[in-house]
């Protein structure tokens, strides 16, 4: 490189603003959405009962990408993932960047959608969105701006919600009963197939059919696609109804307990638990889909540390070679047939 040209860099890196291009700050904006939070909300810096939420980094704005809003949050509220009050949620890069900030002592939120450039804030609204609240009046209110926001507050507020789950719930983009059933089939299958040899043991998850829960393990156990520790394969609404009246439940999934050393494997078939789940009564059968979404979500929730309310054992099953892992995992085997289940 030519002396002259080395100068003109040095020189355009040491002019504030430069090196970046001429588009908007995204420090300021995210600092920008936390100080009016802080405000609407009435919290300090480092406020523990506070949860900030974001698609922050994700989001991509005339080619202008928007990490730097996170450092913002982080640094104005004090909100981070070691005090796990912090949720960084993904995102297309064609979405728009959204910032919400819930605190907990009052069950007041705000939600913040930025506009089309980046200069400033298309929405900001605020709302009482805490569980008791929006509950006790499920005839009268409409959550608008924070439909996402209602699940994401009153799950993480929940006593036994594990930061685990919240992590789930960054990579889903929302949280919901299924994403929570992901949780439960977890701790069922860690009861019934622990980890004992965690060198040569780990999960491998046949997700058959797929759903929202799925999404769970790969935060949960790092089964990954692409590390061959979770295969997902659908049902047609044929099966799925034949298999519920068969079995009286669900199918949930195929969860193989796979020992590298040895070559083999401990399995369950699970199914959902549907009589314990069904938790409709008359009072809740008429609620608008938000009501019952969050209620289900917080019903789940409360039966944490009992899993079996939730979740059946459809099949036991012990798997002797890689070949016998292989045919369930193949392109074109139904892993329900091969299993003898339907
Ligand atoms: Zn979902």
């Amino acid at each position: 490189m030519y002396k002259l040209e080395v100068a003109v860099l040095l020189l355009i890196s040491l002019v504030p603003g430069m090196a970046i291009g001429d588009g908007a700050d995204m420090y300021q904006l995210g600092a920008d959405a936390t100080t009016y939070a802080m405000t609407e909300l009435g919290f300090e810096k480092g406020d523990v009962n506070v949860l900030a939420l974001t698609n922050a980094g994700y989001p991509v704005i005339d080619g202008q990408t928007t990490d730097l809003c996170l450092d913002a949050v982080m640094e104005v509220s004090g909100c981070t993932p070691g005090k796990e009050n912090l949720l960084n949620i993904l995102s297309p890069p064609w979405k728009p960047l959204w910032f919400g900030f819930f605190n907990k002592n009052t069950g007041e939120a705000v939600y913040m959608k930025v506009n089309a450039d980046a200069s400033g804030f298309e929405i900001q609204d605020k709302e009482k969105i805490d569980a008791e609240t929006v509950l006790a009046k499920v005839d009268a209110w409409e959550p608008g701006n924070f439909s996402g926001m209602i699940r994401f507050a009153n799950v993480w507020a929940h006593e036994n919600t594990p930061f685990v789950l919240m992590k789930a719930a960054q990579l889903h983009d929302h949280i919901c009963p299924g994403l929570i059933s992901g949780f439960m089939l977890a701790k069922y299958v860690e009861k019934e197939l622990p980890i004992e040899d965690p060198a040569n043991q780990s999960y491998k998850v046949i997700a058959c059919p797929n759903s929202c829960k799925d999404d769970y393990f790969q935060i949960a156990w790092d089964c990954t696609p692409g590390k061959s520790g979770l295969f997902v394969k659908s049902l047609t609404a044929s099966e799925s109804s034949g298999l519920k009246e068969k079995y009286g439940a669900g199918i949930s999934g195929i969860f193989i307990r796979w020992d590298g050393s040895s070559n083999a494997g401990d399995g369950l078939v699970l199914g959902g638990n549907s009589s314990s789940s069904s938790t409709s009564t008359n009072e809740t059968a008429s609620w608008p889909e938000w009501a019952t979404k969050l209620n289900g979500a917080l019903q789940r929730m409360d039966s944490a540390d009992t899993p079996e309310n939730y979740v059946t054992t459809i099949k036991e099953f012990h798997l002797e070679s890689a070949e016998e892992l292989q045919a369930l995992q193949s392109a074109g085997v139904h892993p329900l047939k091969v299993l003898g289940v339907m």
